[in-house]
């Protein structure tokens, strides 16, 4: 133990290669993708995000999100710590930095789940990484799913629909999409596809 290849050293892709962002409409299932991510691949280190929305049951700081207020947000907008951010259905939602950094430099790999307004970000701020798009078997079960959690008012699954019709249009700028029919089937993809590219 602790004979960890070098930063740098003979592996033959860069690093930053070994960004891998899971994005795709609300209700798709990105969440419990990342849930049994974080079960079955330990070693897959996923980034929790800043956000100021309010945490739903079961929800911990610092494991699902860091919970902040609005002033709090504003605060590491403006101090640049946030590799990205966007808003979403009224509240907002960030990448720390420093964490993602931190973990590419060490040649861990790195999972985001964030929007699509994030993912465009991501895309130019780092070119190398790896866009997945994550999409429902069909518009209905979309519906379906979004309805059925059942944490969240009407007014605000409208608003989600409405964020999902704009961001199922946009799958054609991912680099890949899953069809999201199974989680498991789903995890063994994606997996397959951030090992694939940091071994190329
Ligand atoms: P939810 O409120 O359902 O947890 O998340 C709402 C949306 O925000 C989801 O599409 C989720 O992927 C996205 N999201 C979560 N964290 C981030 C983030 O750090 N940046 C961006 N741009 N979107 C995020």
């Amino acid at each position: 133990s602790g004979a960890e290849p070098a930063a740098g050293g003979c592996a033959p892709s860069s690093p930053r290669r070994r960004l891998t962002v899971l994005s795709g409409p609300s209700g798709v299932g990105k969440s419990t993708v990342v849930t049994e991510i974080r079960r079955s691949h330990p070693e897959v280190w996923l980034s929790v995000s800043v956000t100021t929305r309010p945490p739903r049951p079961g929800e911990k700081h610092g494991v699902q999100y860091f919970f902040v207020d609005d002033a709090g947000f504003d605060r590491l907008v403006a101090d640049g710590e946030l590799l990205e951010w966007a808003e979403f259905a009224g509240n907002r939602y960030g990448t720390p930095r420093a964490p993602v950094a931190e973990k590419l430099a060490a040649g861990v790999p790195v999972l985001l789940e964030i929007d699509l307004q994030g993912a465009r970000q991501v895309r130019r701020a780092m070119p190398d990484a790896l866009l997945v798009f994550l999409a429902p078997p069909s518009w209905d079960e979309l519906v379906r799913r979004l309805v059925g959690r059942g944490t969240e008012p009407p007014e605000v699954i409208e608003r989600r629909l409405e964020a999902a019709r704009v961001e199922l249009a946009a799958e054609k700028e991912f680099d890949v999409t899953l069809v999201n029919t199974s989680v498991q089937d789903v995890c063994r993809e994606l997996l397959a596809l951030m090992v694939d590219q940091t071994s190329d």
